[in-house]
């Protein structure tokens, strides 16, 4: 397929105080859209201005919630290249939680070009400064006007792209967790492995709480015993457990994160022993009366690691580390951002730079 590009004949400003770009609330000049229809396929691919979406009130989207999306990011290199890490493997994802909610795949490679010819395009909006980086937003939505509960027959797939600032300006700092023991985040059966936003409007009221309690994020517990240890807020979560590396094994209830993924092909590069298996929340709090539990952190694309200070299960309540980042965590940090901003070697082959197009 071959994709258009209209220009905007209305650049905006780009921000130049890269210290005041938040996440998600500022978008670049231009968009990637395209449709799909029963009987028909994938069409008219299209670089646009960015702008709104004109749905009909019936569009499916809106009352069933058959949507997917997926989050990835792109690099200022030091070569004054667009660095990109893992995309297609963002794009295979998508097409996975696709088929969970009956969507359409879109093919990978496909995803890609069109990524990169829209970054190619608003290539001056990818802010420079350390820890900033340009957030990638490709989506799926049904479309249409029809109200009946099933499966959608139009779509639109789309990617938006936001300037996005350092996620932590004074360095990885900890943060406080709540054990959530009345919602359930997924359950054996439902979405809870596909990026879908019925799960988020699903976490929502259980984070609300958690915060009026002074707590960052939400600790999942698994949806049937609430026994053992799924995800942190909208992150895969780790352990450092008597010097090995353990995290919940992937099932249909937790997201198998990139970020994740990396880090464990990496701890086992370097020779850690890493368990994937269930981790009942007692192991947690057993090991931490032994002094063996003495880690904790969250991985996800928006944070690359963030920290675990402290967890509370009710009135029990244990600090890790002593409120600090450890050795673990922030030696993943700083190996995984410099293969992400390409100053280290990739031996993974992980990374990917943007090409420049003739148009
Ligand atoms: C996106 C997401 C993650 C993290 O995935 P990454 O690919 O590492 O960004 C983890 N859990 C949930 C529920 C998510 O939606």
């Amino acid at each position: 397929m071959k994709i258009s590009v209209t220009k905007t004949t209305t650049p905006k400003a780009i921000p130049t105080d890269d210290s005041q770009l938040g996440f998600g609330q500022i978008f670049t000049d231009h968009m990637f859209i395209v449709e799909y229809e029963a009987g028909r396929g994938w069409f008219d691919p299209r670089i646009i201005p960015y702008q709104k979406l004109s749905l009909n009130p019936a569009s499916p989207v809106l009352h069933y919630g058959q949507e997917v999306f997926e989050g990835s990011k792109a690099y200022a290199l030091d070569n004054g290249e667009i660095g990109l890490f893992r995309f297609k493997d963002n794009a295979r994802r998508l097409n996975q939680s696709a088929v969970r909610t009956c969507m359409p795949e879109l093919d990978v490679e496909f995803q890609y070009e069109a990524l990169c010819r829209l970054l190619d395009l608003d290539r001056n909006w990818v802010p420079q400064s350390a820890g900033t980086s340009l957030y990638l937003r490709p989506t799926m939505i049904a479309d249409g006007a029809n109200l009946g509960a099933h499966a959608a027959s139009r779509y639109i797939y789309f990617i938006i792209c936001s300037p996005s600032g350092a996620y932590f300006s004074e360095g990885l700092e900890p943060v406080g967790i709540r054990i959530e023991t009345r919602y359930a985040r997924s359950v054996r059966g439902g979405m809870g492995g596909a990026k879908t936003g019925g799960n988020y409007a699903a976490s929502f009221k259980a984070a609300v709480e958690a915060s009026a309690e002074g707590y960052s994020q939400i600790l999942w517990l698994d949806g049937k015993e609430q026994k053992y240890v799924e995800e942190v807020g909208a992150m895969n979560i780790m352990f450092v457990i008597d010097g090995k590396l353990v995290t919940a094994d992937l099932g249909d209830t937790i997201l198998p994160g990139i970020t994740r993924d990396s880090i464990l092909q990496m701890a086992r590069a370097k020779g850690l022993t890493v368990e994937e298996r269930r981790i009942p929340v007692t192991e947690l709090y057993e090991a931490h009366a032994q002094g063996l539990l003495t880690e904790a952190f969250g991985t996800g694309t928006a944070a690359v690691i963030t920290p675990v200070g402290e967890l509370a299960w009710g009135d029990r309540k244990i600090t890790i580390n002593n409120y600090e980042i450890g050795p673990i965590a922030q030696m993943f940090y700083d190996e995984l951002t410099a293969i992400q901003r390409q100053q280290n070697a990739d031996p993974y082959g992980w990374t990917t730079t943007v090409p420049h197009y003739q148009y």
